[in-house]
C-alpha cells in the first residue's frame, strides 16, 4: 500500500541522490577502513533513515511495508553494508517492540529509535543454535523483579554499536521447545553484558558483528517483551517474516546495480573487434539477469502489498527471500563472468559485490530454512 505517492517519490528521489552522490563514492573507503564514516550516519539520520517503520506517533515516517521495500530497492543501489546500520535497527532490531511491546515499552525507545540515537540489534543466533532457533540456551530467570539472564548470542548484527538488544531467552528451562521462549529488550551497558571480538567477515565491511555475553546479567522484569513470558519465539519468528521481505528487496536492488556496472563494462569493453556486449553468450547471461531480477521485484512488490492488506504472508515472504538472494548470487556470479579477469581483482568493485551479497542467502535463515517453510506450509493447506 502506498498512501502518498507524491510524499514516496520525495522519499525515494531523496535515498537515490543520497546514495548516488554520497555512499556509492565513499564504497571502496569503507570496505577498505571497515568503517562507515560518522557523517554518512548522521546524514541516515537527517533522512529519516532510522525512523523508516517506527509509526509517526512515535517520530518516524511509519512507513507501510510495500514503501519501505521502494527505499529498499533504492538503497540496495550500492554497498549492502549502508543498509545494515539502519536497516537492522528499523528491521530485526526494533520490530519485536513494534509489534508485540507494551505502550511503556514504546514510548521509552521508539522516540530514541527513529531518530538514530538508538540503534537495535536482535539476538537470537548462538553457537549451538542458527537454524533451530528454537533450541536455544539463553537462559532468563525470573528472580524478583528482574530476570537473570545468562548465555551467548553469536554474529549478532550491530552489537558493537547497539543501544538496546531485543534479547530472546528461556525463561521456562523445563519447556526445551518455543514455548520456554521470552523476548526482552535489553540495554546495553547493564552490568553482565558484554560483547565479543568483532567478527572478521567475507564480506560487507563497515557492517559488524559480534557476540553478545551475558553473565549473570539483571534484567528489569518490565523489558519483558509485551510483559508475557512465552511469546519470544513467536515474536521473533514475526519478526523474520517481515525481515524476509525487507532483505528480498534488499537483493533486487543490488543484484540491479551489479547489472548495470555489468552492462556498462560490456558496452565498453572490446575484444575480436567488437564489444563484448554484442556476443550472444554473454547477452545470454545479461538477459537471464534481467529477466530474473523483474520476476524477483515483482515477488517483493506483491509480497509487500499482501502483508499491508493484512493477509497472511509467511509462505510469499520466504519465496522472496529464497528467490531474490539465490537470484541475487547468480546474478554476482554472472556480473564476475562479464567483467573477465577484471571481475576478480578488487579495483573494478564488482568482486567486493560478489563478496557482500553472499551472506543473504544465510542469515535471517538459510535458503534451505526457506525451503522448508515454504513447504510446510504448502503441506499443512493441503492435509488441513
Ligand atoms: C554476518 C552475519 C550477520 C548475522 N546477524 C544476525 C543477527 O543480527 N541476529 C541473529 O540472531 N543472528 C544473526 N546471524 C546468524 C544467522 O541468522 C545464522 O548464521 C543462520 O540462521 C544460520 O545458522 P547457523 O550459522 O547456525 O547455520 P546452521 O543452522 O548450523 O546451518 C548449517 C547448514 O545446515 C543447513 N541446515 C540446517 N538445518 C537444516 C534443515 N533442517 N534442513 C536442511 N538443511 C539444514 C543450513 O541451511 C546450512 O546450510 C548472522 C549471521 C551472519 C553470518
Amino acid at each position: 500500500m502506498i498512501r502518498d505517492p507524491q510524499t514516496l517519490d520525495a522519499l525515494v528521489d531523496a535515498v537515490e541522490r543520497f546514495v548516488r552522490e554520497r555512499l556509492v563514492p565513499a564504497e571502496a573507503a569503507v570496505a577498505e577502513t571497515d568503517e562507515i564514516p560518522d557523517e554518512l550516519v548522521r546524514e541516515m539520520k537527517a533522512l529519516g533513515l532510522f525512523g523508516l517503520t517506527v509509526p509517526e506517533a512515535y517520530g518516524g515516517l511509519g512507513v507501510t511495508m510495500e514503501e519501505e521495500v521502494m527505499v529498499m530497492l533504492a538503497m540496495g543501489q550500492t554497498s549492502p553494508c549502508f543498509r545494515s546500520l539502519f536497516g537492522t535497527t528499523v528491521g530485526i532490531g526494533s520490530q519485536g517492540i513494534l509489534l508485540d511491546g507494551t505502550e511503556a515499552q514504546k514510548k521509552k525507545y521508539l522516540p530514541r529509535l527513529a531518530t538514530g540515537e538508538l540503534i537495535a540489534s536482535f539476538a537470537l543466533t548462538e553457537p549451538g543454535a542458527g537454524s533451530d532457533a528454537a533450541s536455544l540456551r539463553t537462559t532468563a530467570i525470573r528472580d524478583g523483579d528482574h530476570y537473570v539472564v545468562n548465555g551467548t548470542k553469536r554474529f549478532i548484527t550491530n552489537a558493537p554499536h547497539a543501544g538496546i538488544f531485543t534479547l530472546m531467552a528461556r525463561t521456562d528451562p523445563a519447556n526445551k521447545g518455543a514455548g520456554g521462549v521470552s523476548a526482552f529488550i535489553v540495554e546495553a551497558g547493564t552490568p553482565g553484558l558484554s560483547i565479543g571480538k568483532r567478527d572478521k567477515k567475507m564480506g560487507q565491511r563497515g557492517a559488524h558483528t559480534a557476540d553478545v555475553i551475558f553473565e549473570n546479567c539483571r534484567v528489569p522484569a518490565s523489558q519483558l517483551i509485551g510483559g508475557k513470558e512465552g511469546q519470544g519465539f513467536k515474536t521473533a519468528m514475526k519478526v523474520l517474516e517481515k525481515g524476509r521481505i525487507h532483505i528480498a528487496a534488499i537483493c533486487v536492488g543490488v543484484a540491479e546495480r551489479m547489472l548495470r556496472d555489468a552492462l556498462d563494462y560490456a558496452v565498453e569493453r572490446e575484444q575480436f573487434g567488437q564489444r563484448i556486449a554484442e556476443f550472444q553468450l554473454v547477452q545470454a547471461m545479461l538477459a537471464d539477469s534481467k529477466a530474473e531480477i523483474y520476476a524477483a521485484r515483482s515477488m517483493v512488490i506483491d509480497a509487500a502489498r499482501k502483508r499491508d492488506e493484512g493477509l497472511d504472508v509467511s509462505t510469499e515472504a520466504s519465496c522472496c527471500k529464497l528467490f531474490a538472494s539465490e537470484m541475487c548470487g547468480r546474478v554476482a556470479d554472472r556480473a564476475v563472468q562479464i567483467f573477465g579477469g577484471a571481475g576478480y581483482i578488487a579495483d573494478y568493485g564488482i568482486e567486493r559485490f560478489y563478496r557482500d551479497v553472499r551472506l543473504f542467502r544465510l542469515y535471517e535463515g538459510t535458503s534451505q530454512i526457506q525451503q522448508i517453510v515454504i513447504a510446510r506450509n504448502m503441506v499443512r493447506e493441503a492435509t488441513q
